[in-house]
């Protein structure tokens, strides 16, 4: 039989009328004559209170006792859908992520997967099983301990149980109709893509699109994974929702695919420290050691010796790479003058593959933001992106302006 994986998330999952709907989907793909592995997130909310609920008991918490809690959220969604599955007489198992077993590593609440054996499932649908319905997010480390593969990590679940399965494809059901070319929240003409390029979809959902964990984008890619994300809330037709899927399969496309944001930014700049090879290496280590997860990154003319260094991290973590690099300073690992924090800045990028054969993408986006008045802090480019750090204040005007100046609203 073939397989094919459908992932549900937490807002599909989020009631038991829901988990219904859902199931009920599941059960028009059975009756296609498919055996299904359905990959299920947590009720929605559910996560973020088992987080809360670990950050008030112990600030300083065990990773391993982190990933016990966090991890219960799938179970209870596994076992519903399965009983939901049952009563409509669909023959259906849950499986808790040790139980397949889903081998990970023992990074502790950021754990990757290392191995999905297949066999304990094919057993099951061998013997008549039609749905295994497995709970995302969670594996077992080499020391036998619950693992989690990081927040939205049920996402990367379902890929890497289509890519163990070599299912025909891996539907993702949420609460949005597709790939979008931006946030429609932010944007109201945002156009819903019919195909998106995995390496669009990677720097896409890196660069902060929601929609799709980045982890599960280049598992997907890695293993050409055929990848669907489509809503759960409406009526679906085969064609449905947006196909992540190789270049090659798409015919046409826009220059610029999208326009992507991260609001919660901070850009970070060492006052005049020595300009001498190693001192790069030295700071970024120290901020790498402190878990400081560094972006983009400017050195500044050097003066007399002396140079700025500005770096974009994360706003949360702004305090731990204060405290890095106060450290370093006090333990003479190097010197500078100050450390400047400006919290109030938010990244937005272009992406697009037709990057690599057009030019003048650069200038457009440079203009189209001068033209809003607004002053451009921080560029970083790669081969099919493009992007600045400017005053969060005017990030949606900035998203607006340039969707407008790439017409995403229109296809190719
Ligand atoms: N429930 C987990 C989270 O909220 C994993 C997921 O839904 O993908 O991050
Ligand atoms: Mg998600």
């Amino acid at each position: 039989m073939p397989v094919l994986v459908m992932k549900f998330g937490g807002t599909s999952v989020a009631t038991l009328d829901r988990i219904r709907r859902a199931a009920k989907r599941v059960g028009v793909e059975v009756s296609k004559g498919y055996d299904v592995i359905v990959i299920v997130s947590a009720m929605s909310g559910k996560t973020n209170e088992l987080v809360g609920w670990v950050n008030e008991t112990s600030p300083m918490y065990d990773a391993r006792e982190y990933d016990a809690v966090v991890s219960s959220g799938e179970n209870v969604t596994a076992g519903l859908m399965a009983l939901t599955l049952q009563e409509m007489d669909v023959p259906a198992r849950s499986w808790q992520g040790w139980q397949v077993p889903v081998k990970t590593t023992s990074a502790h609440s950021a754990a990757r997967i290392e191995e999905i054996p297949s066999d304990n499932i094919l057993a099951k649908f061998a013997e008549g099983m039609k749905v295994a319905v497995v709970a995302g997010f969670q594996g077992v480390s080499p020391e036998g301990r619950i693992t989690t593969l990081g927040r939205g990590g049920s996402d990367t679940t379902a890929v890497a149980f289509a890519a163990a399965f070599e299912a025909e494809r891996c539907d993702i059901y949420t609460d949005v109709d597709g790939v979008y070319t931006t946030d429609p929240r932010v944007e109201s003409k945002a156009r819903k893509l019919d195909k998106i390029a995995f390496e669009e979809m990677l720097e896409l959902a890196s660069l902060g699109a929601k929609v799709l964990q980045t982890r599960s984008v280049e598992l997907a890619m890695r293993y050409k994974v055929k990848l669907r994300v489509l809503s759960s809330f409406e009526e679906q037709s085969d064609e449905a929702g947006t196909l992540v899927c190789d270049e090659e399969e798409i015919m046409e496309s826009n220059v610029v695919a999208g326009v992507a944001f991260s609001r919660e930014e901070a850009k970070m700049t060492l006052v005049s420290v020595a300009d001498r090879p190693g001192i790069a290496a030295t700071i970024f280590t120290a901020l790498s050691e402190a878990g400081v997860n560094v972006d983009m990154i400017v050195q500044n003319i050097s003066e007399e010796g002396r140079t700025d260094m500005t770096w974009s991290c994360p706003v949360d973590q702004v305090r731990r790479a204060e405290k890095a690099m106060a450290e370093a300073k006090s333990g003479d690992v190097f010197n500078f003058g100050e450390l400047l924090a400006d919290t109030d800045v938010a990244k937005v990028s272009v992406v697009g593959i037709g990057m690599r054969s057009h030019t003048g993408v650069a200038a457009k986006m440079f203009q189209v933001l001068s033209n809003e008045g607004i002053n451009i802090q921080v560029i970083t480019t790669s081969e099919i992106k493009i992007s600045v750090l400017i005053d969060r204040k005017y990030m949606e005007l900035a998203v607006q302006a340039l969707h407008d100046a790439f017409e995403l609203d229109k296809a190719a």
